[in-house]
């Protein structure tokens, strides 16, 4: 057996959505820190199979997951993905974005996320943003999580002696391919079973919106069967 990585002894804070990305960084964590807990965020999404998704893989990897509601996503509008009225497409808007960008949304996370890690003595957050293969959302980039960070870590007051605030994105510069070979490697591939994809919220998912494509191209480019569809047979 190939000798163990000596985990980091202490705990960190996974922002958790059930989708496939988080889900994996999930796994990181777990080889990683001694001791991982969750947060997951109620933002006003279309579907419910999301946050049954994250509580199911919780569950099963038997970490604490708290939830909080973000109502102001809710009331915002104007984005497919809190507003059904709008119909999901990856066609780029005015803004040369596409209409499933909820603006601000991770940087809202990430900030609500350090300051629940704050109230827990946790310095180490995860997050599954990813700048590569993604719809170019802002808030996904490097320079955007660099600026945060260091936002948070002054505007938070963390004291050094207890250790640097860091939002850590494993999979910042991977490919979905990469995602995938990653997820086999750090034990994912039973919790991405269990994970939630589709825009649409269906289960099985649909296959045809933009986050069931970009999925099903990470496992082909892979050459690995998605073991989600897989369970639902
Ligand atoms: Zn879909």
């Amino acid at each position: 057996m190939p000798a163990q990585k000596k985990k980091l002894n202490r705990a960190c804070l996974v922002v958790f959505s059930g989708g496939q990305d988080s889900t994996t960084c999930l796994h990181w964590a777990l080889n990683t820190f001694t001791s991982v807990e969750g947060v997951f965020f109620d933002y006003g999404q279309r579907h419910k199979s999301e946050v049954l998704a994250a509580q199911a893989i919780a569950w099963r990897v038997k970490i604490p997951l708290r939830l909080f509601r973000l109502d102001f996503f809710r009331e915002l509008k104007g984005n497919a993905l809190t507003d059904s009225s709008i119909a999901i497409s990856s066609e780029t808007g005015p803004m040369g974005l596409p209409n499933t960008f909820v603006p601000g949304r991770n940087l809202v996370f990430l900030t609500h996320a350090a300051a629940y890690a704050y109230t827990k003595g946790i310095h180490d957050i995860v997050t599954g943003l990813c700048q590569t293969d993604y719809s170019g959302y802002p808030d996904c980039r490097i320079d955007t999580l660099k600026a945060l960070q260091k936002s948070l870590h002054l505007g938070l007051g963390w004291p050094e002696r207890h250790g640097v605030l860091r939002l850590i994105a494993p999979l910042m510069f991977k490919t979905k391919a990469e995602s995938v070979r990653l997820a086999q490697k750090w034990g994912a591939m039973d919790s991405l079973a269990l994970s939630h994809t589709c825009y649409e919220g269906s289960v099985p998912p649909c296959g045809k919106c933009p986050a069931c494509l970009l999925r099903a191209k990470g496992f082909s480019e892979a050459g690995m069967a998605d073991p989600l569809l897989t369970r639902l047979g």
